[in-house]
């Protein structure tokens, strides 16, 4: 099964990736994660990916594209993956679907977490992330159980320099103007289902998504 996560950044589509990954055994390919990864390493798509991230802006659709379809060629996405935060652009979109085309397969379901933009700019501004595993916390309503550590590794905790109030002024302003088309695209497109990014514990996701996987 081939998934799109399709929403504003911090609406929860990682931690509905997340989720979907432990139910269905499917890799999770976000490439925010990629992108921070290459910055850490200091390798040369992160040094150049970090010029536009920490303005908010999005890394030209060329180099995230050659670096998605490198990524899904990997073996462990032969039985299907799920896509976290690619495409975002039409470009983005339009030129993945030649690529599924020539290799004959499609994306089977597009699931967008919806949400607005005051619920995003809390999210974001309280998100902590763990910088060893990725896991997703918040200071008010996800509180680990030690402060500053993660539960599930035992990692540093960070805010991520893009979470800050100015950064996600220009990232939802991006989202607006970029990814949003999106929605309209795989409406017409693909198989669109809407999830609400409101939605609270792990089992009402997890029946929200068997509602649409299943
Ligand atoms: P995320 O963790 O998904 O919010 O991504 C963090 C940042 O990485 C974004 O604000 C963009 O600068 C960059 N990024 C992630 N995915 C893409 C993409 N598909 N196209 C361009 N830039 C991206």
């Amino acid at each position: 099964m081939n998934i799109i996560m399709l929403g504003a950044p911090g609406a929860g589509k990682g931690t509905i990736a997340a989720l979907i990954k432990e139910k269905y055994n499917l890799p999770h390919i976000s490439t925010g994660d990629i992108f921070r990864a290459n910055i850490k390493e200091e390798t040369e798509l992160g040094k150049l990916a970090k010029s536009y991230i920490d303005k908010g802006a999005l890394v030209p659709d060329d180099v995230t594209i050659n670096m998605v379809m490198d990524r899904l060629s990997n073996d462990d996405c032969k039985s299907g993956y799920i896509l976290d935060g690619f495409p975002r652009t039409i470009v983005q979109a339009t030129e993945f679907e030649k690529a599924l085309q020539k290799s004959n397969t499609k994306i089977d379901v597009c699931i967008l977490v919806d949400g607005d933009d005051d619920m995003i700019a809390n999210r974001l501004s309280g998100r902590r992330v763990c910088e060893k595993c990725g896991a997703s916390y918040h200071i008010e309503h996800m509180k680990p159980v030690k402060e500053g550590i993660c539960d599930k590794c035992g990692g540093n905790l960070i805010h991520r320099k893009d979470d800050t109030v100015d950064v996600i002024k220009d990232r939802l302003k991006t989202y607006h103007e970029q990814t949003q088309p999106l929605i309209d695209y795989y409406g017409k497109n693909g198989n669109l289902k809407t999830v609400s990014g409101f939605l609270g514990s792990k089992e009402e996701i997890i029946k929200a998504i068997e509602g649409i996987l299943n």
